[in-house]
């Protein structure tokens, strides 16, 4: 049956609400009290002070839609049918409260009950030793025995810590959809096993001798993919065809005038764009201002690479503001900070894009010159500090210049690039202990004072000036 991404949300969280748990708003993107993260990447990431027992949990039972964004996963973006730079990660958690016998029946029924899954379709995956999973899954659910995998990398553990065994789930979207190689199976990098869910088993704590010691209190972490389980119950071919992206599809195809599903380099520009607005506008949102370090960076370099794939389908002006219109249309009703900042955000990300603009026109002719006489000489790597010039002058992020290299069978020289900016960082320290003015980049022209707003992406774009 039909469901919108908002409905099958909504449905996620009552469900596990109706089972004791606190219904928890999305944290934001920006980790509280962790410096050794960037930005969050899972649902569990805001709890981890609860999974090593550093905090008390408001309640041992908690269900989240969290906001997520992986940057390792940008390569994939349009490529695949399944990865999003941004994604929603829908999670059930106990923290020393339910385990695995309650956990995987529910899962088993939310996804075949409550969203009507074929049961037949469905796969799982376990640790290899993890026979207390195989069993439950067995007895206690209806999943075919010879759909149930077992796979050496199901085990969860990051350094020392909570850690334990893992049970994914996958739907089997058809033969047509594979690779076809005979040992296509679930976890496969192709789309035929769609990973829906995982379900992460906390029962070890792994000490700093490398020893595992059963947790008196085990743990429940669970993650599964909004845009994921939206395109199984929209019946669509990938992720960017539900209403969680699409909208923003047909709007970069209305400006370009670029057909959807005629091309398949235009549709991986239409996809990323479509990813890529989503990302910053929820990123700018969540307080992330363009910077040239930390997550300022990676929002810029997000926003850098939208605009070079605008540019693939002939857009020629910005458009990534206007795109933040049908974004806060999708979230309407969930994420009232998109409405409600919007023109803050507009602002935020027009000023970005319209730089950019700028100087990529000059920037794009410099490399493909250098292309040029690269090729004439017979060489594939790019000196790195032509790599550098095009980052500190034309505000080419590294991996923009390496991207494009790549495309045209060229690499980037990493080290004197690295070499380049240690260099120049080593100019600005010198010019702050001389204590002479360092000019900000690219932030100059954003006017505190006449944001219309009081929100917390003001206060936060403070220290982000301060910190440049
Ligand atoms: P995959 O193997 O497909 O890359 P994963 O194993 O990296 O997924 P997990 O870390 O287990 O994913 O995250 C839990 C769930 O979050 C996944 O089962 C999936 O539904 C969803 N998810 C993970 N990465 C993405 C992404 N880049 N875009 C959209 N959904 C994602
Ligand atoms: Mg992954
Ligand atoms: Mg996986
Ligand atoms: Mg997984």
């Amino acid at each position: 049956k039909y469901m919108s991404g908002n409905e099958l949300r909504e449905k996620f969280l009552q469900y596990f609400a109706q089972r004791g748990h606190l219904r928890l708003p999305s944290f934001s993107l920006i980790p509280e009290n962790d410096p050794s993260l960037l930005m969050i990447g899972a649902g569990m990431a805001p709890f981890k002070p609860f999974f090593t027992g550093k905090m008390k949990p408001p309640h041992t039972r908690i269900t989240t839609s969290q906001r997520c964004v992986r940057t390792g996963d940008i390569e994939n973006v349009g490529r695949t049918a399944r990865h999003q730079t941004y994604f929603e990660m829908l999670g059930n958690f106990s923290f020393g409260d339910y385990f695995k016998k309650e956990v995987i029946p529910w899962a088993w029924e939310f996804l075949t009950k409550e969203l009507e899954l074929p049961a037949d379709k469905l796969w799982v995956s376990i640790y290899p030793k993890d026979e207390e999973a195989y069993k439950i899954w067995t007895e206690k659910t209806s999943v075919n025995p010879d759909h149930i995998v077992r796979m050496e990398d199901n085990f969860w553990e990051i350094g020392t810590g909570p850690c334990g065994p893992d049970s994914e789930i996958y739907i089997d979207l058809g033969e047509e959809r594979g690779c076809g190689k005979p040992d296509c199976a679930p976890g496969c990098d192709c789309d035929r096993y769609l990973e829906i869910w995982n379900l992460v088993f906390t029962q070890y704590d792994r000490t700093e001798s490398g020893e595992y010691r059963p947790l008196v209190k085990k743990n429940i972490d669970t993650g599964a993919g909004l845009e994921r389980l939206a395109s199984v119950i929209q019946e669509k071919p990938t992720n960017f065809e539900t209403d969680l992206l699409y909208p923003i599809i047909e709007y970069a195809s209305r400006i370009s005038g670029v057909e959807y599903n005629k091309d398949k380099k235009t549709d991986i520009s239409l996809k990323v764009i479509a990813d890529h607005a989503r990302s910053i506008a929820v990123m700018v949102m969540d307080g992330i201002l363009p910077s040239n370090e930390g997550r300022g960076y990676v929002l810029r370099r997000i926003l850098r690479r939208a605009v070079r794939h605008g540019r693939m389908l002939g857009i020629e002006k910005a458009f990534l503001a206007d795109a933040v219109d049908v974004v806060a249309e999708i979230y309407r009703g969930v994420y009232d900070g998109l409405t409600e900042r919007k023109d803050y955000i507009k602002k935020v990300i027009n000023i970005e894009e319209e730089r950019f603009h700028q100087t990529l026109t000059q920037g794009m002719s410099l490399l493909d010159e250098e292309i040029q006489q690269l090729s004439a000489a017979g060489k594939t790597v790019l000196d790195g500090e032509i790599g550098f010039k095009l980052y500190d002058t034309y505000g080419f992020p590294y991996e923009l210049t390496d991207e494009i290299l790549h495309e045209n069978d060229f690499s980037l020289d990493k080290d004197g690039f690295d070499k380049a900016m240690e260099a120049q960082r080593e100019r600005a320290r010198q010019a702050r202990q001389e204590n002479k003015r360092v000019d900000i980049p690219d932030l100059r022209e954003l006017d505190v004072e006449k944001l219309s707003c009081d929100c917390a992406a003001k206060s936060a774009k403070i220290v982000c000036i301060w910190k440049n």
